[in-house]
């Protein structure tokens, strides 16, 4: 974003890792900021980036989420996402990009499913690599290890990962209450089901444990990379 035009096309023949951050703009309970998939996607952009000297694309700082019923959240509906996603995957294939990873710090199964859809429908048409995955899915294999098996949204690992990440950003004041179980039900009352925002318990939340978890993430997904890509 900051390069001129002709930086850019002097970074293309090189052929590097373009990367495209997305978030959501979504309820994170009481202590945690809207912003928080977002930060958490851009964070381990840049760390990849480093690493391989890539190029970072504006972020997407809205994604479809279900939580609309809290103040604040804005979703975008499955086919604003596909299409965005979509126009930006065409606009810099078009310009000769090669390989791309999207990371998004949201992980919900339709927003991803937009995603993935729009780089499907990219390979239909052009010889390029892409690769789709939330943070998430990394994230959560250290479930039932270092933390509780349901930790979830705003839980343990969301919480220390943005106390690492943007200490400044973390209220202290987190709440959670044991929600009755709604599993597979579809609602557009979640706040009925989550009073307080928080889809798991945040205690047990560090700094300390924010960093391993994300070091954990970036090691991982810099050789899940590294491989599909051939860097
Ligand atoms: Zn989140």
């Amino acid at each position: 974003m900051d390069l001129t035009y002709p930086e850019i096309e002097e970074r293309l023949k090189h052929d590097p890792l373009v990367i495209l951050p997305i978030g959501s703009t979504e309820e994170h309970g009481h202590h945690l900021p809207l912003s928080s998939d977002s930060l958490q996607a851009i964070y381990v952009a840049e760390k990849i980036a480093e690493k391989s000297n890539g190029l970072i694309l504006p972020p997407i700082y809205y994604g479809y989420t279900e939580l609309d019923d809290f103040k604040g959240t804005i979703s975008i509906s499955f086919e604003t996402l596909y299409n965005l996603v979509y126009d930006i995957l065409k606009e810099i294939t078009d310009d000769g990009v090669k390989k791309i990873l999207i990371i998004s710090g949201h992980a919900s199964s339709l927003h991803m499913g937009a995603i993935r859809y729009a780089a499907r429908k990219i390979l239909d048409k052009k010889d390029v690599k892409i690769m789709v995955l939330s943070d998430y899915d990394i994230a959560y294999e250290l479930r039932a290890k270092l933390v509780p098996e349901n930790d979830s949204h705003a839980g343990i690992i969301e919480t220390s990962r943005m106390l690492h990440i943007r200490e400044d950003l973390v209220k202290k004041n987190w709440i959670f209450e044991k929600n009755p179980d709604k599993k597979y039900m579809v609602t557009r009352k979640y706040r009925e089901i989550y009073t307080y925002g928080t889809l798991s318990d945040p205690n047990g939340a560090s700094k300390e444990l924010g960093e391993k978890i994300d070091e954990y993430v970036i090691e991982k997904l810099w050789s899940i990379v590294k491989d599909n890509f051939s860097l």
